[in-house]
């Protein structure tokens, strides 16, 4: 007899239902299971928030721009579509703290604000001296009991006092989530800080001897933590999509789900055209708050109602290198709480990653918006250019006038993960799994924010419906 053909339906074109997609269709080939796939995405394009803009020799993301080379998921997905030789490494070099009106060096070997090595730190002008011996104390401090969640702004309170975290851990961790980090669940956002704190009882100490910060590989002298594809972050979504409809999926852009049933062992997603799709097995990778409405007379997921979204955007300004006069060396710099400008950090772009920009000309991208005050990205393009080019003259000479400003604005993109995240996603699988045990959830709203963390769970929500399947 042979073996009947699983319909599956991956709901959302971004990385994780790229990534969901992909191992799909290669983990059923190594099974010799029959797969008839189909991916919607309600965008006539695929990418979600990685968004490539190519203009006049300068590669401008408007969304993400790279991703951690230390963590599995993005490095798996590259490896996969044999794409190794297409990535470049983000240079190395100086992160400032923009604190009033003054760019600060973060100090060197810091590792997210954690310091690797504690004597760039007493030379610091971001600590006071009590600053600094309370940050040292945390050698002395006991460890604590293995405890619930708590917040990654008390962790880091607890361990280092007020003055480092407000100075320092904050504006670099606060700029990934574009978040408030006494709200932001440890757990879920930064768990290899617990982890440290388990294993070594002092992450000063810890930090030092765990390879958990840095990856398995030690960096190349000059390279960065980070990387990218020499074309632009959407050579790995043009990628995948090639790989997939070579391998028989069916890609339908512009077209959106609108609701989930179930009948019997099929599920039905009705489409924005009133069409319905019948398949043995979904995975959702979209925001919770969409996944949220295909089930609404359920009342599934609303476990995650009190995780709130971050809305933020990212201003691309270009300049001939004769119009900048940039004293400092480095890649660019966060900005503290305590400082009143639009921009929350900036990345020198034209350093960091050298293919963006070409010879002669400098790219920064400035980052605007951040939970709690995301006023800046409802006002308009020109008024958002002003306010950003205001606050990058304060912190260096720009005479001449950009050659082009690209806004990109994201409304409700970043989830903010609150204390206990990791439960109430548990919770909230678990119940949806008992009515529709063919459905799958993936994505940032979930577990992780990162590509990496996105492309991981798009794998393992391959794995977990064909397992079930
Ligand atoms: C400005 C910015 C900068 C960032 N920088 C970085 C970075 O440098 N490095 C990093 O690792 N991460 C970064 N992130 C985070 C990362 O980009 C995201 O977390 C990740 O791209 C999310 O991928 P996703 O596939 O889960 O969601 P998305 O990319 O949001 O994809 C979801 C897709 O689902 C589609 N969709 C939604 N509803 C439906 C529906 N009903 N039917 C069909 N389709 C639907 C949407 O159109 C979208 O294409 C950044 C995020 C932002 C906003």
């Amino acid at each position: 007899m042979t073996e009947r053909t699983r319909k599956v339906t991956v709901v959302g074109g971004g990385i994780t239902g790229l990534s969901a997609a992909f191992y799909l269709q290669r983990q059923a080939r190594e099974r010799g299971i029959r797969l008839e796939l189909t991916l919607i995405e309600a965008a006539h394009r695929l990418g979600g928030k990685i968004q490539t803009v190519r203009r006049d020799g300068f590669i401008v993301e408007r969304g993400p721009d790279s991703f951690l080379a230390r963590k599995a998921g993005m490095r798996d997905l590259v490896k996969g579509l044999g794409l190794e030789n297409e990535l470049v490494r983000s240079a190395a070099g100086q992160t400032y703290v923009l604190s009033g009106e003054e760019l600060h060096p973060v100090p060197g070997g810091s590792i997210l604000g954690v310091p690797r090595d504690f004597s760039p730190f007493l030379s610091s002008g971001l600590l006071s001296w009590s600053g600094k011996v309370r940050a040292a104390a945390e050698l002395m401090l006991p460890k604590p009991a293995p405890e619930a969640d708590e917040s990654v702004g008390a962790f880091f309170r607890r361990r280092f006092g007020g003055e480092l975290v407000d100075n320092l851990i904050e504006p670099l961790l606060a700029g990934i989530y574009a978040g408030d980090i006494d709200r932001l669940s440890l757990e879920s956002t930064f768990p290899q800080f617990r982890r440290l704190e388990q294993e070594h009882r002092s992450l000063l100490y810890g930090i030092r001897k765990s390879s958990m910060m840095t990856g398995p590989q030690p960096l190349n002298p000059g390279e960065g933590i980070y990387q990218t594809f020499r074309g632009g972050l959407d050579t790995v979504v043009r990628a995948l999509e090639e790989a997939l409809v070579s391998q028989g999926a069916a890609i339908l852009k512009g077209v959106r789900a609108e609701r989930c049933e179930t009948e019997r062992e099929t599920m039905n997603l009705t489409l924005n055209d009133g069409s319905v799709l019948q398949s043995d097995g979904i995975i959702l990778a979209v925001p919770h708050f969409m996944a949220k409405k295909l089930f609404k007379p359920h009342g599934f997921l609303e476990e995650l109602d009190d995780m709130p979204f971050a809305t933020v955007a990212t201003v691309s300004v270009a300049f001939r290198e004769e119009d900048v006069d940039q004293h400092l060396e480095g890649t660019g710099f966060v900005v503290s709480r305590n400082t009143d400008t639009a921009v929350t950090a900036c990345t020198w772009t034209h350093r960091k990653w050298p293919h963006s920009a070409p010879e002669g000309h400098t790219l920064f991208r400035a980052y605007v918006g951040r939970r709690g005050n995301e006023m800046i990205v409802d006002i308009s393009d020109s008024e958002i250019s002003k306010a950003v080019l205001e606050d990058l003259r304060k912190t260096m000479d720009i005479r001449g006038e950009p050659e082009f400003v690209i806004v990109s604005r994201f409304p409700n993109a970043m989830p903010q993960y609150p204390v206990g995240h990791k439960d109430r996603v548990a919770e909230a699988k678990a119940e949806l799994q008992r009515k529709f045990p063919g459905v799958e959830l993936a994505g940032s709203s979930y577990g992780g924010i990162g590509l990496p963390d996105c492309a991981e769970q798009g794998k393992t929500a391959a794995a977990a419906l064909l397992e079930r399947l």
